[in-house]
């Protein structure tokens, strides 16, 4: 049995999330991240990674980036929260989603994205309402959301 599904998101009113199935334990892994591998020349060249879409692109290491962007990727309807209840996890070129809290059956799935805190950062507005919210979807640290892993970062909200 899956352990999360599509739905109507109530973060993103126009768009879709993903919702537990059931009551998931934290450090269950949920869903395999996939997408296309691609070189750090390819996305550097892509005008498509210029910032308009920066959220689906990890840094896989020094060589490689993951695009997210694909329709096969379920993993790329996670909606952002400042309070997350999933985040990116990953080893070599392998990336998932991991509970890091209990979530409840019907939850919607949450990730925190790590986008850099720059001049662009207003073209992203988070709407998570969790008490946390800072507003925007930010975070200190690399321009794209980087595997914690490899990277570790601190919140601006702390
Ligand atoms: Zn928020």
């Amino acid at each position: 049995m899956k352990l999360c599904r599509i739905k109507k998101s109530n973060i993103d009113r126009n768009g879709k999330g993903l919702y537990a199935t059931k009551d998931i334990e934290e450090g269950t892994r949920i869903i395999d991240y996939v997408g296309k591998i691609i070189t750090k020349k390819q996305s550097e060249e892509s005008e498509k990674f210029d910032n308009s879409k920066p959220i689906y692109l990890f840094d896989l290491n020094s060589k490689y980036d993951l695009d997210g962007d694909v329709p096969w990727n379920t993993a790329r309807l996670i909606n952002h929260s400042c309070s997350n209840n999933c985040d990116y996890d990953g080893q070599g070129i392998k990336l998932w989603v991991v509970a890091i809290k209990n979530i409840k059956k019907n939850e919607e799935l949450t990730c925190d994205y790590g986008f850099a805190y720059d001049s662009d950062y207003k073209q992203f507005p988070c709407k998570c309402q969790s008490k946390k919210c800072v507003g925007y979807i930010v975070r200190e640290g690399s321009r794209w959301r980087i595997n914690k892993k490899f990277k570790k970062s601190t919140r601006i909200n702390k």
